[in-house]
């Protein structure tokens, strides 16, 4: 199953951290990396802290989409990412944004990601590795461009 993570994160070295979650995900077990987006910054949104540096990964997976949601939160961990209250600053994010065209909803996962499409800092570096890629009952992503277009982003050179 191809899956696009999400990652994020704005405390500490945020960079190294997003760097780190990518290859940590190119070493997990059942997964292989097919690609990852260049580096964003984006200004906080529902969050406080420093900006965020934020990507996203895609990986063909032979785990379950609990398992997988189960293997992000460990390297979140890895990170040391505390939650002290929810939206607090993060070492490190990582969310399954898709599984294939899968539509989940269980009492730990929402899949595609309940508010991928109202993100900038999920729609720029998505549809950079996936242009055409769309959102199971919402459309192609590209079509939300438009509506995110106030959210401050920028590509990290
Ligand atoms: P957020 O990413 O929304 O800021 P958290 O990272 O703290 O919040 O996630 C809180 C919970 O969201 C997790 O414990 C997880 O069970 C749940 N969750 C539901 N859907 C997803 C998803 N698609 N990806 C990651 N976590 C999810
Ligand atoms: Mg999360």
């Amino acid at each position: 199953m191809i899956a696009f993570i999400g990652i994020g994160a704005n405390l500490g070295d945020a960079q190294a951290n997003v760097l780190d979650a990518i290859a940590r995900l190119k070493a997990l077990p059942g997964a292989t990396l097919l690609g990852s987006s260049s580096l964003y910054r984006t200004a906080p949104i529902d969050s406080s802290g420093d900006d965020y540096v934020n990507a996203v990964a895609s990986i063909d997976t032979t785990l379950a989409p609990q398992a997988l949601l189960e293997a992000l939160q460990e390297i979140e961990l890895a990170h040391g990412r505390e939650r002290p209250h929810r939206n607090a600053p993060r070492t490190l994010d990582l969310d399954l944004l898709l599984y294939g065209d899968e539509t989940i909803a269980t009492g730990t996962l929402s899949v595609p990601h309940p508010r991928m499409h109202e993100r900038a800092f999920v729609l720029a570096p998505l549809l950079e590795i996936a242009p055409s890629v769309a959102i199971p009952g919402r459309g192609p992503a590209a079509g939300f461009v438009p509506q995110v277009a106030d959210q401050f982003i920028t590509r990290i050179a």
